[in-house]
């Protein structure tokens, strides 16, 4: 998921896109060409998709054990999990997962990721692909098949936990307006599964593609592929007229400290003069201070 401003192409995608070819596909398994071919043609009214989606929220919300509503406080990853396993059931007959390999598919949860909402990690097994004792997995169309690619699926908490909070304004995820922190949750799960499906079986994928914005728009009905969701850049702005480059003051140790907002991605970084701090491009001598928005104040205006 990225940001860039771009919607999908609105022309309809020219005939026969081209990396499409089965020769690219990952494994002659049947099951996997089904799932290929699925990927290619399927066609689904958009009331039906909407339908599907729509079991899913309700079936993540009912299973899990950390959400207790639709603007869920705690997430845990295994409802990532459950949520990707409903999209299985309801768009691919539960055969994706198993397909890939359940045990090859992890996901997690991160609060790191301040400005991307999902990613999909494609790790490479570490070694090279021809070391010998590779391990070598019955694929389910019966081809042994050896492929040592592991891959996670991650959402960033703190934007979705940002989304339907303190700032209030419409959000929007994939093009697809959303009415709760689920349904965003949902919407960057779905396009980091189209990336999973796109690395898994051709090898490669950009948002950027033809390939992969035909595949979210047929299965998922979206209409772009960027998130529109509250960066605390945002946060701070709204809701405590802080900005990079704006003065700040905030209480350390008891003393009264005064700086400028350097950078903000989950804390504020507070630049504050210092003949013992490091240099900075500007000459000074500056030390970092790492401060939540929420400790920072304006100086008052003289
Ligand atoms: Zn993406």
């Amino acid at each position: 998921m990225n940001y860039s401003p771009n919607k999908f192409s609105q022309q309809p995608t020219p005939a026969g896109i081209a990396p499409l070819g089965a020769a690219t596909v990952t494994t002659g398994s049947d099951t996997a060409m089904a799932i290929v071919d699925h990927l290619r043609r399927s066609h689904l009214s958009l009331a039906e998709i909407r339908q599907r989606q729509r079991r899913i929220h309700s079936e993540v919300l009912q299973l899990s054990r950390s959400m207790n509503s639709a603007n869920f406080t705690r997430l845990d990853h295994d409802d990532l999990r459950r949520m990707a396993m409903l999209y299985d059931r309801e768009f691919f007959g539960s055969r994706l997962l198993p397909t890939i390999g359940r045990e090859r598919v992890k996901f997690g949860l991160s609060s790191r990721m301040t400005r991307v909402a999902g990613k999909l990690v494609t790790r490479h097994g570490g070694g090279r692909s021809r070391t010998p004792g590779l391990r070598v997995e019955d694929r389910p169309g019966g081809q042994p098949f050896s492929d040592p690619r592991r891959f996670e699926l991650v959402l960033s908490t703190t934007l979705l936990f940002q989304a339907f909070a303190d700032v209030d304004r419409p959000i929007s995820v994939t093009g697809l307006r959303c009415v709760d922190r689920l349904e965003a949750m949902q919407r960057v799960c779905e396009h980091e599964l189209v990336h999973l499906m796109e690395i898994y079986f051709w090898h490669d994928s950009s948002c950027n593609g033809s390939r992969f914005q035909d595949i979210a728009t047929r299965l998922f009905g979206h209409t772009e592929h960027r998130h529109d969701l509250i960066t605390q850049s945002e946060r701070a702005a709204r809701n405590f007229d802080i900005r990079v480059g704006s003065a700040v003051e905030f209480w350390h140790e008891g003393k009264r400290i005064s700086g400028w907002v350097n950078r903000i991605t989950r804390r504020a970084t507070v630049l504050v003069e210092d003949d013992r701090g490091e240099r900075f491009s500007d000459g000074r001598t500056y030390r970092r201070y790492y401060v939540p928005l929420e400790k920072l104040r304006r100086p008052p205006s003289t």
